[in-house]
């Protein structure tokens, strides 16, 4: 269900949308992050991964999963 990945870009900021890079620790799935966020030219998901998600938009749409997934929980009988 929850198989992502909790990362932060890395790499240079020369285009300046990515002021967060390096900073934030987002929830990556594939190549996107929940939030849309994705590496840019000069930029891709760092190789180390964090212990906690830090971005915001990202935690918003995880507690969205998370509501989802608890409604699956109850009809499925399960957990
Ligand atoms: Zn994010």
């Amino acid at each position: 269900m929850s198989n992502f990945e909790i990362l932060r870009l890395t790499g240079r900021c020369s285009n300046g949308a990515e002021r967060d890079g390096g900073r934030l620790y987002h929830a990556v799935k594939g190549i996107r992050a929940l939030c849309g966020k994705q590496p840019g030219r000069r930029s891709d998901w760092g190789v180390y991964p964090g212990k906690a998600v830090t971005c915001p938009r990202c935690i918003a749409r995880l507690e969205n999963l998370a509501i989802m997934a608890c409604k699956g929980k109850d009809e499925n009988g399960v957990w």
